[in-house]
């Protein structure tokens, strides 16, 4: 079920300064449907079969973003739907991307997904010592188009630990950004701490469970 108050409520949030993925993962193409409907755009799945059987059956002028682990084996299969893959996590990853966007004549927007928060259980991501490598190793593939990075906050419910992994995050935003220009999104905070993520810079949101229900 889609919220339409609770997605009128993140809207007047963000008020303009973050974009909304809206996380779609699980929840059938008739919400999106309502979503769609009020005007969202960007949409957020995390597996390939469902991403490409959405993508199949809804307007062809939402942008879907792939926000889970990408198994190589699975990007020529997403690439005709996808815009946007913000878990790009490993150059031979990239690398595969790079080939199979080039057999479509097309360029594929990406973000660099970090491992930032040490207690989380989710283990994907590069670590920031890997950041200045993975943007030069980048530079190397014309057909993909960084154009912000992704990070998590810690699976926690101490606010102290949670602005702290953000801030961490925003700082090697600023950085990236800084050596590459069109490295202008921070996809960070998500249902539980998007407010938080936004009072530290985020400017683009992935939230699921708020907006969609059962
Ligand atoms: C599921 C998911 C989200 C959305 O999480 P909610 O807590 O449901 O808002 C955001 N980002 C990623 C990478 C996810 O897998």
């Amino acid at each position: 079920m889609f919220e339409e108050e609770k997605y009128k409520e993140v809207l007047n949030e963000l008020n303009g300064k973050a974009k909304l993925c809206a996380v779609s993962k699980m929840h059938p193409a008739e919400d999106i449907q309502k979503a769609y409907d009020l005007g969202q755009r960007i949409f957020g799945e995390n597996k390939a079969n469902e991403l490409c059987a959405k993508a199949e059956i809804l307007p062809k002028d939402i942008e879907w973003h792939f926000i889970g682990h990408l198994q190589r084996n699975k990007v020529r299969q997403i690439l005709p739907y996808v815009s946007c893959i913000q878990s790009l996590d490993s150059v031979r990853l990239a690398e595969t991307i790079e080939k199979e966007a080039a057999k479509l004549n097309r360029t594929v927007d990406c973000m660099l997904e970090f491992h930032l928060a040490s207690s989380d259980t989710n283990k994907t991501g590069l670590l920031p010592q890997e950041a200045d490598m993975m943007l030069e190793e980048c530079t190397k593939l014309p057909h993909l188009h960084l154009v912000g990075m992704m990070t998590m906050g810690p699976h926690t419910d101490e606010v102290n630990e949670i602005r702290s992994v953000f801030a961490e995050g925003y700082k090697l935003f600023t950085r990236l950004s800084h050596d590459n220009s069109d490295i202008q999104i921070l996809s960070m905070g998500m249902s539980d701490d998007y407010l938080l993520a936004l009072e530290a810079g985020s400017n683009m949101v992935r939230i699921g469970s708020k907006l969609f229900r059962g």
